[in-house]
């Protein structure tokens, strides 16, 4: 098996109709290559538009035989064990085909077997399945009525279609802003019958609950383990990944063990004017060995983005856009044609890494509450970095390295007075003793992006009290304009919607 160096496709539109359709044309924040794929099945037609990475024929994002067509965008990082359970002599080529193949043989079912960053678009009978990973990293969003079901990796797609109108759909997420267009769920398959327009949605991951207890030296192996195996799943055969690297432990660990399966990474860090993290990250960079590039991006440049962070994340919470932010910024500045990236994003929600004290009751309280809103964020949407070509993955979000770090008990993860023991526990080997022991520091915070988002608002005139709720109303309009009103972010200015919101929020507050 060959793992290509970019998934097939890295998003769609597309359309299902019983009889035959034209998709219009897309405008994605993905950047790529377009190509249109026109299915005639005998119950209904799959028209569609897959966005790619140039100069790669998206043929394994699809896939089709008599019945059954099936359009994927993303990757699988558990092939050898989903080929393991088809047939002796079944070669599916690419994961398209795979899936099909996974289809015939456990229907809907299909999706529980999956660890991937994918959202999949199935059309068969007169079926509709929209299913979306474990974590729904790759967002879906759709859009049904009688006799059509839309649907897109990119909501600003179906905003600009008017048709169909919507049918509500219970148990998922409307889109703010955009009448009858609904977010799937994480880990579940949406099963729409194409005639009625209903839908019935099935859960195929959900968190764990349980906790394990085990010795310290079982939990970091089985930690190290995993993590080992999911920065391999996602390093292609003759490619040299790169990390995206802040020299705190969670990418540091993804480095080293990036390192190991690649036997060579390229690393880049960001920093502004203000703060920056590049010590920390040289010295992983110096005991690993890497290729490394530093990028200061001023904050002023920095904030004039934050119309591109919201276009590309389609997210409306502020406390992620800012998390976002400075990952947007530096993706847009890496030029060439398109890497894969592997990031430590996310490791702090199953570990609970912003629990700064020792007792433990409140530790797993934020897990379980992070751990049962994080839907819908879009922190993890691919988006954010192939809005400049890139593929971007999360190795801590892999679904067999999340279930095992949310199951440990609290007390593997705050311990010896440390933030995420059994993870610097488990990478101990691998890095400097001082990345190793180094304290949390949230990428907003290393890059000051939440301080300087404040001072500007503080520029215009809000009061320092107002602040939290001022920012919730830019990054709303930011939404509004780029994602619901189809404005590309080059137009639209983050001066003028802090002004305007300023504005608003004195008058409401007057
Ligand atoms: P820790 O959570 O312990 O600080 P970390 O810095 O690796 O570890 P976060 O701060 O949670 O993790 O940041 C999330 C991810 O975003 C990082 O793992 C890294 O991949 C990326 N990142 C954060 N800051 C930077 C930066 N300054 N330059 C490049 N990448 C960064
Ligand atoms: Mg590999
Ligand atoms: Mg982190
Ligand atoms: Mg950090």
């Amino acid at each position: 098996m060959t793992e290509p160096a970019l998934p097939a496709a890295f998003g769609f539109l597309a359309s299902a109709r019983p009889g035959g359709g034209r998709v219009p044309d897309a405008v994605f924040a993905t950047r790529g290559s377009h190509t249109r794929v026109d299915t005639a099945l005998p119950d209904q037609s799959l028209i569609a538009t897959l966005v790619h990475a140039p100069g790669i024929a998206p043929d394994a994002a699809q896939a089709r035989d008599t019945d059954t067509a099936v359009l994927l965008a993303g990757e699988f990082y558990n092939r050898a064990a989903l080929h393991s359970v088809l047939p002796p002599g079944s070669e599916p080529d690419g994961d398209a085909q795979l899936l099909l193949q996974l289809l015939h043989r456990y229907g809907l079912h299909a999706f529980r077997l999956i660890n991937g960053r994918f959202a999949a678009m199935v059309s068969t009978g007169r079926r509709v399945l929209l299913a979306t990973d474990h974590a729904g990293s790759v967002p879906l969003y759709t859009r049904v009525a009688p006799g059509e079901v839309s649907a897109s990796t990119e909501a600003k797609t179906l905003a600009a279609q008017r048709d169909p109108r919507g049918f509500p759909l219970a148990d998922a997420r409307r889109v703010p802003g955009l009448t009858g267009v609904y977010q799937a769920p994480a880990g579940s398959v949406t099963e729409i019958d194409l005639d009625s327009g209903t839908a019935t949605i099935h859960r195929t991951w959900t968190p764990q609950l349980g906790r394990r207890i085990m010795p310290e030296d079982e939990a970091t192996a089985a930690v190290r383990a995993a993590l080992d195996q999911a920065v391999a799943a996602r390093v292609a055969p003759g490619d040299t990944p790169l990390v995206v690297l802040s020299g705190g432990i969670d990418s540091s660990g993804v480095a080293a063990c990036a390192h190991r399966a690649a036997g060579s990474l390229d690393t880049v860090s960001m920093g502004t004017d203000t703060s920056d993290e590049f010590a920390q990250a040289r010295a992983v960079v110096d005991h690993l060995g890497t290729r490394h590039r530093e990028i200061t991006i001023p904050s002023a440049d920095l904030l004039a983005q934050l119309p591109y962070a919201v276009w590309a994340s389609e997210s409306v919470d502020p406390d992620i856009i800012e998390y976002l932010l400075p990952l947007v910024a530096l993706y847009r500045a890496l030029d060439g044609s398109g890497r894969r990236i592997l990031t430590g994003y996310g490791a702090d929600i199953p570990l609970a890494g912003m629990h700064r004290e020792d007792r433990l009751p409140n530790l797993d309280t934020a897990v379980v509450y992070d751990m049962a809103t994080f839907d819908g964020l879009n922190e993890m949407s691919p988006v954010l970095s192939a809005l400049s070509g890139h593929w971007s993955t999360h190795p801590y979000w892999d679904r067999d390295v999340l279930d095992l770090l949310v199951s440990l008990e609290a007390g593997l993860k705050r311990r010896h007075g440390r933030d995420k023991w059994v993870l610097r526990a488990a990478l101990a080997d691998a890095l400097p003793e001082e990345t190793i022991t180094r304290p949390k520091l949230g990428v907003h915070e290393g890059s000051g992006t939440t301080s300087s988002f404040s001072r500007l608002l503080i520029e215009h005139g809000v009061a320092e009290p107002a602040v939290k709720e001022v920012k919730r109303l830019v990054v709303r309009e930011l939404f509004d304009l780029t994602v619901g009103g189809g404005r590309h972010p080059s137009e639209v200015s983050t001066a003028e919607v802090v002004r305007s919101a300023a504005e608003r929020f004195a008058r409401g507050a007057a």
